[in-house]
């Protein structure tokens, strides 16, 4: 397991401005860049309470599904304090409760949110540092649902999970619905069957992306399945192809396609399930091939990417050095120097010699705060606009401040848990993923995810 980093010390906020306020000096006219959208200065509540929709930002024209969950009226007092009074509330609360609270911080939260983390990371990394404290009575997660769910599912039965603002989904893994999934693998199964072939390899083996919800990691961990993360994709298809002959990917399409590719899996028998379409949209001879059959979800932060950014910033900037998620469409990751995970992107960016030069393809937050803590590299962000995760941003500083003082009060709100019907056969898919161990460095390149014959390197 990658080690999650504890938080560092506060950075120079005159190196780089975090998002929220680069979007304020947008809004007030006073910044040079431009925002996907003017309503990303409004808070998250303004949201909440209205139609439904993932809010401002890079999910915004996503289409968030019917029975999501929804968060309720935040207190007046947390809507109009000041960025001031709630980051001296949030410390406040924090110092009151002690060990009792556990507050962890995703990579792509906004600053004013990591500022108060135990431990910031990717969701792989904070799934285990969610196990780190099992005397704490209450876990905040500063992250989106699924993150919350994972962290319920490997934390003590006593702990309370809580999500800061329930609306705080994941469009990508909102993409996969259990019943969606559930009628493709019956009409998989209707032309396969469930028997094994000679070599003991069944039909089709189920991969879930750590991006997905309980429903969907426990229905991988009832049919022989498995959880990958971008940390560890390669080595959970290597694992999976093992033991099938056919691996059914979902959600990400990209992440299922790249690292496939990476492996030597042709495009052709790649072929991507669309729920609503008979048979995914494909013939029966397509799938007969298959080795890979991809579900047609996709990140829209990491869909903003493209080729010409690319060029554009080794016109620029030569000699920049250029890394993408591999969440990123398969041009972009093959246009790239190198791909991986956050964790990878962080690691490359700390062993780089001073003076150098990158040009990264992630989530606005992590690259700026990158920026701010290597002061001795210039990094920049792909994508000119500054465009957050809608979802991730949902979770405001103000959110964490009344959970917070809710938990000094000895009230639990907002708290996640997974039934036990879920739990069980959901842990087991992660407990495969972890035992399948993945490996050192997290990384890939641009190079071998273009091969289409044998891979050489590991993926993202
Ligand atoms: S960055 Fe993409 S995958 Fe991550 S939480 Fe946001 S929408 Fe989901």
């Amino acid at each position: 397991m990658s080690t999650t980093a504890t938080n560092p010390a506060p950075t120079n906020p005159a190196l780089t401005a975090s998002v929220d306020r680069v979007i304020q000096l947008i809004s007030s006219g006073s910044g040079s860049a431009e925002s996907c959208s003017p309503e990303l200065a409004k808070g998250p509540w303004e949201f909440d309470a209205g139609p439904v929709s993932y809010g401002p930002g890079s999910s915004m024209g996503d289409v968030i599904p019917t029975g999501s969950p929804r968060q309720g009226a935040l207190p007046a007092e947390y809507k109009t304090a000041s960025d001031a009074e709630l980051d001296a509330r949030v410390r406040a609360a924090k110092a009151t409760l002690g060990d009792r609270v556990l507050v962890l911080g995703h990579f792509y939260q906004r600053d004013e949110v990591v500022a108060h983390a135990d431990y910031i990371g990717d969701s792989f990394q904070l799934a285990g540092a969610a196990r780190s404290r099992p005397a704490a009575e209450a876990i905040v997660f500063c992250g989106v649902h699924f993150m919350a769910e994972t962290a319920d599912l490997l934390s003590t039965p006593e702990q309370a999970v809580i999500l800061p603002n329930l609306a705080a989904g994941c469009s990508m893994a909102d993409m996969a619905d259990i019943d969606s999934v559930t009628e493709c693998w019956e009409a998989l199964e209707e032309l396969y069957g469930t028997e094994p072939d000679e070599t003991g390899r069944v039909p089709v083996l189920p991969v879930t992306y750590m991006n997905s919800s309980a429903a969907l990691k426990a229905f991988c961990g009832e049919r022989g399945g498995i959880v990958c993360t971008s940390s560890n994709a390669e080595t959970v298809l290597e694992w999976a192809f093992e033991r099938g002959q056919r691996v059914l990917f979902f959600p990400d399409q990209h992440l299922g396609r790249n690292t496939a590719k990476a492996m030597g899996v042709p495009l052709e028998r790649m072929p991507m399930w669309n729920p609503r379409k008979p048979l995914g949209g494909n013939t029966e001879e397509e799938l007969d091939a298959a080795r890979v059959i991809l579900w047609h979800g996709f990140c829209s932060v990491h869909k903003r990417f493209t080729v010409d950014q690319i060029e554009q910033a080794r016109a620029s900037h030569p000699g920049v050095r250029v890394i993408v998620h591999p969440e990123c469409p398969m041009p972009v990751v093959d246009a790239a120097d190198e791909y991986g995970s956050t964790d990878y992107i962080t690691k490359a960016i700390q062993a780089a010699p001073a003076g150098s030069t990158f040009a990264i393809g992630t989530e606005i937050n992590l690259v700026q705060r990158l920026a701010a803590q290597h002061p001795e590299h210039t990094i920049f962000c792909l994508d000119p606009v500054v465009c957050p995760c809608s979802t991730m941003y949902r979770i405001h500083p103000g959110y964490l401040a009344w959970v917070l003082e809710s938990l000094v009060a000895g009230e639990v709100v907002n708290q996640v848990s997974v039934s036990v019907e879920v739990a069980e056969p959901a842990r087991l898919a992660l407990e495969r993923m972890l035992a399948a161990k993945p490996p050192a460095n997290g990384g890939g390149t641009a190079a071998a995810a273009a091969a289409t014959t044998t891979t050489t390197t590991t993926a993202a």
